[in-house]
């Protein structure tokens, strides 16, 4: 590869040394190779050494260093990523945020939390637990804070809770040339200025580095109920879909997975019979309007046709049910040894996902190969899991995989509803967002002028 930028040299290593310290950074071969690959399919690629500032002040230095000399900078969370967003395809410096982890302040009374960037959110859930309060966005992996700010990631929560990007109230951001900045308040409406703050979020570590957030907090639910109903056609399940959403009801999730993937979750733990399922959670102040909201679910399931209803408010099988359904892509790369597994992610307009379903199971037959399908459906948005072992299966994977996508665009929709654009969904920027995508590249311009910031992800090469 071609690069425009400067290697790093031994003078630049005792720089980084002056400013993180000498056991804050690493060339050694086994931290290059951990940090070259994220959890997807795209191939591994090092930087030249991996920094782990421990303040966001050493993030911006390390920035105005590299950006004086033209180092490529490629911001890391904790690499679960699956569109190769956080792999650094020029080399380098890996800006790891894995050692700033610190809750700077709970603000409970105003349901906020500040945090630096690198806090998974697993863990910063397991410490808000004696507030009574949670953060809600779960991407099922532990993602880091910074992570999901930055691929504006969302999950099975989204439908009731919203992605991310609606989770958060004000950043910390370091800019390319290392100028250190708050974009946004704490205040829950702000109306001040541009709306830098959402700029940066979905931006995937190119026109900043998140260094410290204030997020959104809600009360832990005191009822929950998890159901599983399966029906006779992925028709009636996703029809299903449209029906429960269009009741009213406010489902915190609203999951689809098809016939292949319940064997994936009964793997982990379930008991869920082979029918293309819907997995859907409840959430509620009182123990009356749960059974209420239950039922109206159970009657929209069983006028839809669905073979079998089980609603619980157990924990224990509430948990065994998520925890396999967080686990069924980790399942399924088991159930595949020696393959590897393209995950895609396109998002449409909940009328359409029944179209968008069965289009993407025309083109998986059409091309001979095995694909599963699961998705957050109460948010139009599906995953669609295609093994591939050999060069000519994945070239129809690739084949498939971009007639759902531009499918996906066709109806309405987008190329990815939360893994963002990385390297894998750049050659679809251009059809998705036409002359914005100029105007992106403006802003990427103005606010990386030297292009350090993650090169080679959110633009299609020209
Ligand atoms: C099993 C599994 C299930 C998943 N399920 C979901 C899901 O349901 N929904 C979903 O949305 N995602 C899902 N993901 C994807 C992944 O968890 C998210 O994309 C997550 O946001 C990545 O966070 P991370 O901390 O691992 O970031 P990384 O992968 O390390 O980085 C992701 C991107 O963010 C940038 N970045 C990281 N930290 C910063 C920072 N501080 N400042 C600026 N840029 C930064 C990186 O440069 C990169 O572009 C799943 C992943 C796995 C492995």
């Amino acid at each position: 590869m071609i690069t425009p930028y400067t290697p790093v040299s031994s003078n630049t290593l005792e720089q980084l040394v002056a400013i993180v310290g000498l056991d804050q950074l690493s060339t050694t071969a086994a931290e290059l190779d951990l940090h070259s690959r994220d959890a997807g399919h795209h191939p591994a690629h090092q930087a030249e050494v991996v920094v782990w500032p421990s303040t966001p002040e050493q993030v911006a230095q390390v920035l105005a260093l590299a950006n004086a000399q033209r180092i490529p900078v490629t911001p890391w969370g904790v690499g679960t990523g699956l569109e190769g967003n956080a792999i650094p395809l020029y080399g380098g410096i890996l800006l790891s945020l894995e050692r700033m982890t610190r809750i700077v302040e709970v603000h409970a009374d105003d349901f906020q939390v500040t945090v630096e960037a690198g806090l998974p959110h697993k863990d910063l859930n397991e410490k808000l637990a004696r507030y009574g309060l949670f953060f809600p966005p779960d991407p099922g992996a532990n993602a880091t804070i910074g992570g999901m700010l930055a691929n504006n990631a969302a999950g099975i929560r989204t439908v009731k809770y919203g992605a991310t990007k609606d989770n958060v109230l004000r950043l910390q951001v370091a800019l390319a040339d290392g100028r250190l900045m708050w974009l946004g308040s704490r205040s829950i409406k702000q109306a001040s200025g541009y709306n830098l703050m959402q700029l940066i979020v979905g931006s995937e570590g190119t026109l900043g580095v998140i260094t410290q957030a204030t997020l959104k907090l809600v009360p832990v639910p005191r009822y929950m109920s998890a159901i599983i109903a399966g029906f006779p056609s992925v028709e009636q399940a996703v029809e299903t879909v449209v029906a429960v959403r269009g009741s009213g009801i406010d489902v915190a999730a609203l999951e689809f997975i098809d016939e292949t993937n319940t064997r994936a979750l009964n793997q982990a733990g379930t008991d869920i019979a082979p029918h293309p399922t819907l997995l859907m959670e409840i959430h509620s102040a009182h123990e009356a309007t749960l059974e209420a909201d239950m039922a109206i679910v159970r009657e929209i399931c069983e006028e839809a046709g669905a073979l079998s209803f089980r609603a619980t408010a157990d924990l224990a099988e509430r948990k065994t049910l998520w925890n396999a359904r967080h686990h069924a892509y980790e399942t399924l790369v088991r159930n595949h040894p020696n393959q590897r597994i393209f995950i895609m992610d396109v998002a449409v307009p909940i009328s359409a996902y029944p179209e968008l379903i069965a289009y993407a199971r025309q083109v998986i037959d059409e091309h001979g190969i095995v694909g599963y399908m699961k998705g957050h459906a109460g948010d139009g948005n599906i995953h669609v899991e295609l093994p591939y072992g050999d060069e000519a299966t994945f070239e129809k994977v690739k084949a498939v995989n971009g007639a759902i996508v531009l499918k996906a665009i066709a109806l309405g929709g987008t190329s990815t509803g939360e893994h963002g654009v990385g390297i894998g969904k750049a050659a679809y920027m251009a059809a998705e967002h036409g002359t914005a995508l100029d105007v992106m590249r403006t802003i990427k311009h103005a606010l990386d002028p030297n292009g350090i910031l993650n090169p080679g992800k959110v633009f299609p090469s020209s």
